[in-house]
């Protein structure tokens, strides 16, 4: 019996069977297709993903597919810029570029590679679930190979990465909340000669156009993006086809300017699954969740539910948590990712119904409400400041500052990372204000100033100042559980955290 097998071997479920491999679980990935898809889809991850791939050990495998993410500008009815989408200066607080621009199909291919390196995680592609049943003890998945072969396959707990489609959630009888957003886009990728580069923008657009919204994102390389709504009266397979596609482009580019890479058709959604958990079955990526791509957070939304999953499966596993505290483990995950996805959701259709309003009153009224909250000068915006934190789940009871965000990841002063000289457990990270407890059991205590630990760029002490704290005790996944300002806070804090967990 594997300890978790992981229906999808996608961006969700290969991230899970590394993270889990890792932690030394026995775990078994499968998947439908042989190869990894190969259509337009994810073109922008954040550093919260790439501080996942540090961990996981892949970053020198992605990093020849990326590129950083060009400022976004946003134009208006009359061709005004009326907002622009930048990332966070220097020094990056994850550690890593906040956002890039990368392909996906090589990028899965590197953690396929990954995670058929590792001794624990047996991957079985060209591999079909066609019937998951579960019991006290754990879940049988029945998988079918290419020649019809039926083989059940048996663990003490599963998860459903198996897409948007997911037949794991389907047997579950789980249903989709629909929070309400539904349009058809073609989206297409070129890749540009030096001909075409010339004639196009060098920064990223959203073209806020009510006869036609559309989006062009700079890829890696000479890889052009173009995400462009449909009319009504458009066919969705006319415009996807080469000429229809090619017709679409014209306002930028004409054949002889590029090659066309690949297009798709696609009906944006946002939706969210009603649970999350059923039994010993976890859903997560986009079995769980859907969002339309303005801010490229599906890919990083499927990484975030696996990273938040994986330790918790971990510790239960192995016995760390165990009873009653076991199950509220378990059951925080679902709390907390769902709380997060409905509201990256929600901020996401708010940045889509800029981009989108088809009324041209309505339209000009957009563009001069944000040119006045600006005081006619756009400012930048980092995209990473429309993330909102964890509002609930495994959080201290106390509403500390800084609670539920992401911890930084600040540079040691040999250049290392925190996290690969420190590791990815239970932390309490102090800065020079407060001593460490006598004695913290569970916990890696890193106390900066001391032990070595120096914080070579100032991060940690701009992170600390922002929240007005001294110490924070942050989670596997790097959220933080909650922050403190003095001893007597920092012994509340961890009463608090024993009292959870144990
Ligand atoms: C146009 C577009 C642009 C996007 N841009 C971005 C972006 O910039 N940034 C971003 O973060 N995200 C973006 N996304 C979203 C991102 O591509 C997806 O969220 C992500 O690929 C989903 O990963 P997943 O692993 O959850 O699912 P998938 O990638 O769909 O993987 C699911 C896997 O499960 C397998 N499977 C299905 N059923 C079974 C079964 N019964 N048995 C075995 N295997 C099965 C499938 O073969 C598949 O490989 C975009 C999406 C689109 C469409």
């Amino acid at each position: 019996m594997h300890d978790v097998a992981i229906v999808g071997c996608g961006p969700a479920g290969v991230v899970a069977a590394a993270l889990l491999g890792q932690a030394g679980l026995s775990v078994h990935v499968c998947d439908r297709m042989d190869g990894v898809h190969e259509i337009p889809r994810a073109i922008s991850l954040d550093h919260e993903i790439q501080r996942v791939f540090q961990q996981i050990g892949v970053m020198d495998a992605v990093l020849p597919h990326c590129e950083p993410f060009t400022p976004s500008e946003y134009y208006g009815v009359d061709g005004q810029l009326i907002r622009r989408m930048t990332m966070v200066a220097p020094p990056h607080p994850q550690g890593w570029t906040p956002s890039i621009v990368f392909t996906q199909p090589p990028v899965e291919r590197a953690l396929r590679d990954r995670v058929a390196a590792m001794s624990g995680v047996t991957m079985a592609l060209g591999t079909e679930v066609v019937a998951v049943a579960q019991d006290a003890d754990g879940v049988t998945l029945v998988q079918r190979s290419a020649d019809g072969r039926e083989r059940p396959v048996r663990a003490r707990w599963a998860i459903a990465c198996d897409g948007g489609a997911s037949f794991v959630r389907g047997q579950l009888g789980i249903g989709l909340e629909d929070l309400d957003f539904d349009e058809p886009w073609l989206v297409v990728d070129v890749l540009v000669n030096e001909r075409g580069l010339a004639k196009l923008p060098k920064t990223s657009v959203q073209y806020c156009e009510p006869a036609r919204p559309c989006t062009l994102v700079i890829g890696p390389g000479s890889h052009r993006r173009w995400e462009i709504s449909l009319n009504p009266d458009e066919d969705a397979r006319q415009v996807s086809s080469p000429e229809g596609t090619w017709a679409l482009l014209s306002r930028w580019l004409t054949p002889d300017d590029g090659t066309l890479w690949r297009q798709s058709s696609y009906r944006f959604h946002a939706l969210v699954a009603e649970h999350w958990r059923a039994g010993r079955v976890f859903l997560a990526g986009d079995a769980a969740h859907m969002q339309p791509p303005f801010l490229g957070q599906g890919m990083c939304q499927g990484v975030r539910d696996v990273a938040n999953l994986a330790w918790k499966l971990a510790a239960v596993v192995r016995g760390d948590v165990r009873g009653a505290a076991a199950e509220r483990l378990l059951d925080s995950y679902g709390t907390e990712r769902k709380a997060h996805v409905r509201e990256l959701t929600t901020r996401i259709k708010g940045v889509g119904a800029v981009i989108c309003e088809r009324d041209v009153a309505l339209a000009r009224a957009r563009d001069a409400k944000l040119l006045a909250d600006c005081g006619g000068v756009v400012k930048d915006t980092p995209r990473q400041d429309i993330l909102p934190r964890l509002e609930a789940g495994l959080l201290a009871p106390q509403d500390t500052p800084g609670r539920g965000t992401l911890f930084p990841q600040p540079r040691l002063a040999d250049g290392t990372r925190m996290d690969d000289r420190c590791g990815h457990g239970w932390r309490l990270v102090l800065d020079e204000a407060l001593e460490p407890p006598p004695a913290a059991p569970g916990l890696t205590v890193l106390a900066f100033g001391r032990d070595g630990l120096h914080d070579a760029d100032g991060v940690l002490a701009a992170w600390c100042a922002r929240h007005g704290c001294h110490a924070a005790l942050v989670r596997p996944d790097h959220y933080v559980y909650g922050t403190a300002t003095d001893a007597a806070g920092l012994d509340a804090r961890l009463a608090q955290w024993r009292a959870a967990l144990h």
